[in-house]
């Protein structure tokens, strides 16, 4: 049989264009990928106690397009669900972004009340400040709160995330998590934000249920693509693994995860509480908020980030600073030479931190401008 498409990679990238190539063209498509599941990193299941849980860790769904809200709940219905973090600094559990909320609990109300009159004077009030601009203030009292916030939320974290310093990574990875002008305690203020009804899993699913999409699971797309005939590849994997790390290889940062079953009904108060300063996790996260199911026990994950090491775990993350961004250019030329037979695409094969929305989005970009 011949094949329109090979597609590489069964994750969002992967499976929205070739839900767009099968649905809207009516070609034919063979999306293979060497987990036995689809779904990518957003892949989830039901574990014996009948929970859902997020095999490589927490995924909320958050986006400000209604273009890709639209597009997905063609496919799944959402539970409403707000993401709310809390993280451990000094003994108490207190919002991340840091907001005036996490001031209040942190320091005496008159100090507070301080703070938080010195931040509405020089910002106004709603405003995201990334922790490495607030480092930047001259007041002694902004100053003091900046590096207290830098020492107390972001500092361990990153070093157990990356490996790294804060200020050794892209502005944009630690601006992620702003210090929030704000009462708000949300994780995220966009428009549009939910889990799947029936999970991620199924809403993968139901995108790939096409008689025009073949998929083939447990599968290195290097051991078939000799034997398979197709006109055009879509490529999700890592980039420096399709050219046989030809410019050396590119470092990406993996997980484990420690799951635990608990018998009562709540383990922790918010789906996720951070450990910036305490253990070998980062996180731990506690699937039963995200769905509101019932059960006796309640599940959580305990996450370790981790080298990755090619063949003995996955790459989870991109490690976004200027060396990684020189070694990855040289791999985009690459990509640029193959433009007319193979597409490259998603947070792998593009070394971009990118957030499933993200990725939705641009993969129905690529589908309108380069493929229909
Ligand atoms: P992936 O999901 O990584 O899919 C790539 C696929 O390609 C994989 O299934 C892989 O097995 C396959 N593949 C690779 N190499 C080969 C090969 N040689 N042969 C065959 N198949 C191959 N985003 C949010 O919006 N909200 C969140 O809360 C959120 N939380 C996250 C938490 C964690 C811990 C992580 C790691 C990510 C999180 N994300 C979140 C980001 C989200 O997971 C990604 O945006 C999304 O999965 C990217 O999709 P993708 O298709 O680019 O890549
Ligand atoms: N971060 C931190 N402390 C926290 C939360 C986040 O230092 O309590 C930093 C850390 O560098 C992390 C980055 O901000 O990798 C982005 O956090 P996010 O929650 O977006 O990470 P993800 O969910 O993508 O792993």
């Amino acid at each position: 049989m011949k094949f329109d498409y090979l597609i590489v990679g069964a994750g969002y990238a992967g499976a929205v264009i070739a839900e767009r190539i099968a649905s809207q063209l009516d070609k034919k498509v063979l999306i293979v990928d060497k987990r036995n599941h689809i779904g990518g990193n957003a892949y989830d299941y039901y574990n014996e106690h009948g929970l859902l849980i997020h095999k490589y860790g927490p995924h909320i769904f958050h986006t400000k397009s209604s273009k890709v809200w639209n597009y997905l709940s063609g496919f799944t219905s959402w539970l409403p669900y707000y993401h709310h973090v809390l993280a451990v600094i000094e003994g108490k559990k207190v919002p991340v972004p840091f907001n005036f909320n996490s001031i209040y609990q942190l320091f005496p109300a008159n100090f507070a009340a301080r703070l938080e009159n010195l931040l509405l004077d020089k910002f106004s009030y709603g405003l995201k400040i990334p922790i490495l601009k607030l480092m930047e203030s001259n007041d002694s009292d902004l100053k003091f709160l900046a590096e207290y916030v830098y020492e107390n939320v972001f500092k361990g974290y990153t070093m157990k995330q990356w490996g790294l310093k804060p200020e050794e990574l892209d502005f944009s990875v630690t601006s992620r998590v702003p210090v929030y002008l704000s009462r708000d305690n949300r994780y995220f203020q966009d428009q549009y934000q939910g889990i799947p009804g029936r999970g991620y899993t199924e809403m993968f699913n139901r995108m790939l249920a096409n008689d025009n999409i073949h998929i083939m699971l447990k599968t290195d797309y290097k051991d078939i693509v000799d034997d398979i005939k197709f006109n055009k590849m879509v490529y999700t994997g890592p980039v420096d693994f399709f050219f046989d790390n030809m410019h050396g290889e590119l470092p990406y940062r993996s997980l484990s995860f420690d799951l635990k079953s608990y018998r009562k009904d709540q383990f922790q108060e918010t789906a996720q509480v951070n450990y910036p300063n305490n253990h070998n996790y980062t996180r731990i996260t506690e699937f039963r908020h995200f769905t509101d199911q019932k059960s006796d026990f309640t599940t959580v994950a305990y996450e370790y980030p981790e080298e990755y090491l090619p063949g003995n775990n996955d790459p989870y993350y991109p490690v976004p600073n200027d060396e990684n961004h020189v070694r990855y250019e040289q791999y985009r030329k690459e990509t640029e030479k193959l433009k007319d037979s193979v597409i490259f695409t998603g947070r792998l094969a593009e070394y971009k931190y990118y957030n499933m929305d993200e990725i939705v989005a641009v993969a129905l970009m690529i589908f309108k401008n380069r493929i229909a």
